[in-house]
């Protein structure tokens, strides 16, 4: 698996200060000198995050007659998370320098440095680190025992005794529902249940931009199957999806790769794990995953809540614990992907470069400009806005009448805005409009009563 490192690397960097300046993605909390690797969405970035979770919904949910929604909460009983495993076991190893007070994740930390995989065996790894690695920060090699620490924030809820958590991944919300979904719902086996929600999970090293926040957002399927169904191909068929999914947000085929986890590595429930890995800025690194969980879950709820979480399955005339196979996405990571394969830079020539977001037009935060040639004519400014109050019952749009048209085309680029709409005398005359495509630059005439079919078309 490609382990992420913190390379400071100048696409990465353009990438990050192009977000702030253009209102894609703010540092939090600035005002108060900023917040712990924790990031807002500004304007355009809530805009083209939102479209990436609808494309996702119509994709998975709405566009499949196998699949059904949910929305399940953050705070959950904390029983959930015991049953999970995220009390109990399944902790990261952590190893903290006493000189500079760095704290690392254990094996990362001897895979990056020495290239070997230890994960899982504390004493090893705390050897290991003690006496033959040096603190990546300050060099220095004074180190703690490693030891097991817990991902999950705590919090408390004056209703409920002891910590409850904020939920560290969302399927357990899934689980929990899954009685109430066969319940309620005309759904057979196999069948799945999608969610978009918060995670949060206390990142160690939070890097990289959105890749790795403690706050974070994730799609996430759970795919029910019958323990006796040919999962391979339906689990192809997942991979295939999900890198489809991946294409759509502009990633390149060879930017892709999958990662399979070895049989030894893979824990004791799941009969396949694999990882969709994108060449992100710093290298490649986990994009999305899949995994055959067995029926570890259903029977680990079942167990811990006392509750039947059988299915009947009435045409085998069978009753079973299903099997799952869980196709995982990550909001942000799909966010970086669609930033950093769009971010262009062309060179016109004499100095001249067009920095242009080159989005698929589904995914674009703004999808049409309309400018009025000159601000100073009312006849042309009452069209254009006419024009706009139109459009913008159908498409996100922005009215623009500063400047030159040239330096509203490069603004326009910049957020990665496919159409642009020219209301010039023409429009007055002949009921043409001039549209400008970001991509080509090259300019269409098209009739105004045209206009809205015409870009529902190219955009779609
Ligand atoms: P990693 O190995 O990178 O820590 P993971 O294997 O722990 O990731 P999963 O538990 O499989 O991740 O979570 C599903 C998806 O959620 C990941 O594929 C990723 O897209 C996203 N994700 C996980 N952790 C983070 C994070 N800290 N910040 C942003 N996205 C995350």
């Amino acid at each position: 698996m490609a382990k992420e490192k913190n390379i400071k690397n100048e696409q990465m960097e353009k990438i990050v200060a192009f977000c702030k300046r253009k209102g894609f993605v703010f540092p939090a909390c600035e005002i108060y000198g900023g917040f712990a690797n924790a990031y807002s969405y500004g304007p355009y970035g809530v805009e083209l995050k939102n479209n990436i979770k609808q494309l996702w919904w119509k994709k998975f949910v709405d566009g499949r007659e196998d699949m059904v929604g949910l929305d399940g909460p953050i705070l959950l009983n904390s029983k959930l998370w015991e049953a999970s495993g995220h009390l109990g076991g399944f902790n990261d190893a952590m190893i903290d320098c006493k000189e500079c007070k760095m704290r690392y994740r254990a094996d990362n930390l001897i895979s990056e440095v020495l290239g070997k995989d230890l994960e899982g065996k504390l004493d090893e790894m705390t050897k290991t680190i003690q006496t033959e690695i040096k603190c990546p920060n300050c060099g220095k090699q004074n180190w703690t025992e490693a030891r097991f620490f817990n991902m999950m924030f705590k919090t408390e809820m004056n209703s409920v005794e002891g910590p409850v958590y904020l939920r560290p991944e969302t399927a357990g919300a899934i689980f929990v529902d899954f009685k109430n979904v066969i319940d309620s719902c005309r759904v057979k086996v196999p069948f799945g249940i999608g969610q978009i929600g918060k995670a949060f999970r206390n990142e160690i090293v939070a890097r990289n931009f959105i890749f790795r926040v403690r706050e974070f957002e994730q799609m996430e399927i759970e795919y029910f199957i019958s323990p006796e169904a040919e999962w391979e191909a339906m689990f192809n068929n997942w991979l295939e999806a999900q890198e489809e999914f991946a294409k759509s947000l502009g990633a390149k085929a060879e930017d892709l790769k999958r990662y399979e986890h070895p049989k030894e590595k893979l824990s004791h429930y799941s009969r396949k794990t694999v990882d969709i890995e994108y060449n992100f800025p710093f290298g490649f690194a986990e994009l999305f995953g899949l995994a055959h969980r067995g029926d570890f879950d259903l029977s680990q709820h079942q167990k811990f809540s006392g509750s039947d979480l059988t299915y009947f399955d009435s045409t085998t005339n069978k009753r079973y614990l299903p099997h799952v196979l869980e196709p995982t996405f990550g909001v942000d990571r799909a966010v970086l992907v669609a930033l950093s394969a769009a971010y262009t830079e062309e060179d016109l020539g004499e100095g001249d470069i067009r920095v242009v977001m080159k989005f698929p037009p589904k995914l674009a935060p703004t999808k049409v400009a309309i400018f009025p040639l000159l601000k100073n004519k009312p006849e042309l400014v009452a069209k254009a806005r006419e024009i706009f109050a139109d459009l913008k019952s159908e498409f996100k749009c922005e009215f623009d009448d500063n400047g030159n048209v040239g330096k509203r085309y490069r603004r326009q680029d910049e957020v990665g805005t496919p159409f642009c709409v020219t209301v010039d005398f023409d429009t007055l005359e002949k009921g043409e409009v001039t549209v400008r495509d970001r991509d080509t630059m090259k300019q269409d005439k098209v009739k105004v009563e045209d206009l809205k079919d015409w870009l529902k078309n190219k955009i779609s």
